[in-house]
């Protein structure tokens, strides 16, 4: 009789989760465990704790919805609390079993996690998942990818890279090894502070169609492309305010309740029906953004950590001016775009593309701040919050990432004149 535990990390989904499919037909047992690590509610070196309200929220949802899709085939999800690399061997033990399944994650964190079960005597299959494109697909080992975006997507079009197709739901989840009636470490499942609902958030999680999980997701996708929003997807993208301006899928992405290859097997379905348009083709631009950012960590790991990133070594290492920072976290700049930017985030946990670049261009060009602090910041509140998309962003505007070119300045004033001229969003969000 083969027992193994699934841990679910970023992929808090049934359909196409390969991991969790290789575990289903590998062993008789399988217990499927969520974590709740404590390192992710610490204070950070910048004074405020890792992750706030409302992500909290939003993960709180995925894994309801979670606990209802294993529910329906017969399992279960048990969630349990502390580092994983000390829960998993203890609960392994109970088990009977020395087998892990999960995703890869290629961020240092979670790298460190796999070696330290490793370490353990636990023996952990993991499979990397996260892309739209597999790497193995690409025309170049993934420790050559090009330095710059552009090169890449080229390379990747001109090779005609198709993402795979997604998984089906595994046929049948096998039933959970005899447990413990106690399990140390159970989750207490504290009560997440219900999220105050905002009537001008642009994804407005506290409503059933927002809310975390596979079952929005899958009915967010469908609905989009029902509405044929793609169409116009390239000439509204830029937009600063409202649900449709551009798709909205990337908190479901970031949590895992969808697959990006989901996503793109629906965007390639619409094409084939309604045809390709620029709106479309710009919808997979994005999402391959979305994966180059993946293949970098690949590529470089721990290197874009360091506060100079992949710049010259010779670059100072940025300032922290604790109070120009504090303003800025807080919208009290006295730089109206970038202050209603902030405000909406502290208040809803999502910002547009658009604001994400001018209130990150504001705190690293203009107030001189560390770029990681502002990264920090953005993990903390982002209801997307992913860790690839993130640190590679933040490299980018600062110039420490592949493509330096003294980094991406916005100037503020002229981003509101040419995206906000009647000065609507600011109005919106003139206080938190
Ligand atoms: C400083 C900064 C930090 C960011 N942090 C995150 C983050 O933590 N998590 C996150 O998912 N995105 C992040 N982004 C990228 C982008 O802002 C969001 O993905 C996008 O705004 C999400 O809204 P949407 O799903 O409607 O995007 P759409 O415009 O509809 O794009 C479709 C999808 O493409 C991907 N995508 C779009 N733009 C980017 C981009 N610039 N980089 C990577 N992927 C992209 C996303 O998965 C998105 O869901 C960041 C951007 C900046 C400038």
């Amino acid at each position: 009789m083969k027992t193994a535990i699934y841990w679910f990390r970023n992929d808090l989904r049934l359909l196409d989760n390969p991991a969790f499919t290789l575990a289903c037909r590998s062993v008789d047992r399988l217990l499927p465990v969520f974590i709740h690590d404590p390192a992710a509610s610490e204070q950070t070196r910048w004074g405020f704790a890792r992750t706030g309200a409302h992500r909290q929220h939003f993960l709180a949802d995925t894994l309801a919805d979670l606990r209802l899709q294993l529910a329906r085939q017969g399992s279960e999800l048990i969630e349990l609390s502390g580092a994983p690399e000390q829960v998993l061997p203890a609960l392994a033990t109970l088990c009977e079993t020395r087998s892990i399944f999960c995703e890869t994650i290629s961020a240092p964190e979670e790298q460190a996690q796999l070696v330290a079960l490793r370490a353990a005597g636990l023996h952990v299959e993991s499979v990397w998942q996260s892309s739209m494109l597999d790497p193995a697909d690409l025309p170049f080992d993934v420790q050559r990818l090009p330095d710059m975006f552009t090169a890449f997507r080229h390379a990747v079009e001109k090779a005609g890279v198709l993402a795979p197709s997604p998984l089906p739901l595994p046929r049948a989840i096998p039933p959970l090894p005899a447990l413990p009636a106690m399990l140390p470490q159970r989750y207490p499942g504290l009560r997440v502070a219900a999220a105050i609902a905002d009537q001008r958030s642009s994804f407005p999680f506290t409503t059933a169609a927002y809310a975390g999980g596979e079952s929005a997701a899958l009915a967010h996708v469908a609905s989009y492309f029902q509405r044929q929003l793609v169409h116009t997807y390239k000439a509204t993208r830029n937009g600063l305010s409202g649900t449709d301006y551009s798709s909205k899928f990337s908190p479901w992405l970031a949590s895992g309740a969808l697959s990006a290859r989901s996503a793109c097997q629906s965007l390639k379905q619409f094409e084939a029906q309604y045809g390709a348009s620029d709106g479309s083709y710009w919808l997979w631009f994005e999402l391959l953004w979305r994966d180059y950012f993946r293949f970098l960590h690949c590529r470089y790991g721990v290197k874009l950590y360091r506060a100079q990133g992949l710049a010259d070594t010779t670059l100072a290492t940025p300032g922290h001016h604790a109070r120009s920072f504090r303003q800025w976290c807080l919208g009290e700049t006295g730089e109206a775009i970038v202050d209603a930017g902030m405000h909406e985030l502290a208040a809803t946990g999502y910002l547009s593309n658009r604001l994400r670049q001018i209130v990150a261009s504001y705190l690293i060009h203009d107030l001189a701040c560390d770029w990681r602090a502002g990264a920090a910041w953005f993990e903390a509140q982002l209801i997307d919050f992913d860790v690839y998309s993130n640190q590679g962003n933040w490299l980018y505007i600062a110039g420490r990432g592949t493509d330096p070119r003294g980094g991406r300045r916005f100037n503020p004033q002229k981003q509101a004149q040419d995206y906000d001229p009647k000065g609507h969003y600011r109005t919106l969000w003139s206080k938190a």
